[in-house]
This record gives structure tokens, C-alpha cells and sequence, in this order.
């Protein structure tokens, strides 16, 4: 943390109003903020806010893994689509894994935070099927070769 940092935001305890975590009453309510637990209340909304945003790219990433593999079958940007889609079914899996080590256990009632928390199972739970099915076919293949 350093006074670098752009202004920190912070839900009033009091009224949940959305307010600058350095001042010292709610601009709202008038409310006394006390700076340490202001201080902790805007580290979590920080990070409830990266999670939100890291939720929203990961969803977007996870929904381009059928247009690679439809671009396969397109002339010429077959090879890209091929890269593309298999990066992306090992890719998402493990970027939702990691999403959930960095945010899984902040406890946040906020609805933007439970929505992020549900589209990330659902990618993770869909992607790690398809890698699934993906590396079973893959067995296949070598089983069929090696006969
Ligand atoms: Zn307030």
C-alpha cells in the first residue's frame, strides 16, 4: 500500500454508501469511519472488485473456446483455431483454479461478489469437462495408433 494508490472506496458501515475510505465521517450520513477497520473494509472491497473483473474475463475468455473451434474449420485459420481452442480449454481451467485460490475464501456479501463466485464455478465445472472428454479422446487416439 502506498499514498500512490488511487482513492480507496469503502461501504459506509453504516448506511453502505459507497464513500472515500480516508475520510473520516461518511460524506452521507455523517457517520465517525474508524480508519483501521476503514483501512481493512477497503482492502476487501479491492480485492471483491479485482475478483468481479477477473470473474468478467474469465467468463469472456470461456465463451471464445467455441468460436476457436469453430474457426478450425475455416480455410486457413484452421492451425490458429486448433491453438487457440486447446490453449484455451487447458488455459481456463487452470486461470479458475487460480481465481479460486486468490478470492475463494473472502467472505462478501456484496451480489456482484456471489454472482463472480457462481460464473467462475460454473466455467470451471464446464472447461474441466471438456479437458476432460479432451484428454480421453486424445487416450483413444493413442490406443487406436499403438494397436
Ligand atoms: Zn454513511
Amino acid at each position: 500500500m502506498s499514498i500512490f494508490d488511487p482513492v480507496r472506496l469503502l461501504q459506509c458501515p453504516n448506511c453502505n454508501e459507497t464513500i472515500d475510505a480516508l475520510s473520516q465521517q461518511c460524506r452521507f450520513c455523517l457517520a465517525p469511519i474508524d480508519p483501521v477497520a476503514a483501512q481493512a473494509a477497503a482492502d476487501v472491497m479491492s480485492k471483491v472488485n479485482q475478483a468481479c473483473s477477473d470473474a468478467s474475463v474469465l467468463r469472456t475468455t470461456a465463451v471464445a473456446i467455441p468460436i476457436f473451434f469453430g474457426v478450425r474449420f475455416i480455410p486457413f485459420f484452421g492451425m490458429l483455431g486448433l491453438v487457440g481452442f486447446y490453449g484455451l480449454v487447458i488455459g481456463v481451467p487452470a486461470l479458475s483454479l487460480r481465481w479460486w485460490i486468490r478470492f475463494g475464501r473472502i467472505t462478501s456479501n456484496d451480489p456482484d461478489f456471489t454472482r463472480a463466485k457462481r460464473t467462475v464455478l460454473i466455467v470451471a465445472i464446464l472447461t474441466s469437462i471438456l479437458l476432460l472428454f479432451m484428454l480421453l479422446w486424445l487416450i483413444a487416439i493413442f490406443a487406436a495408433l499403438r494397436r
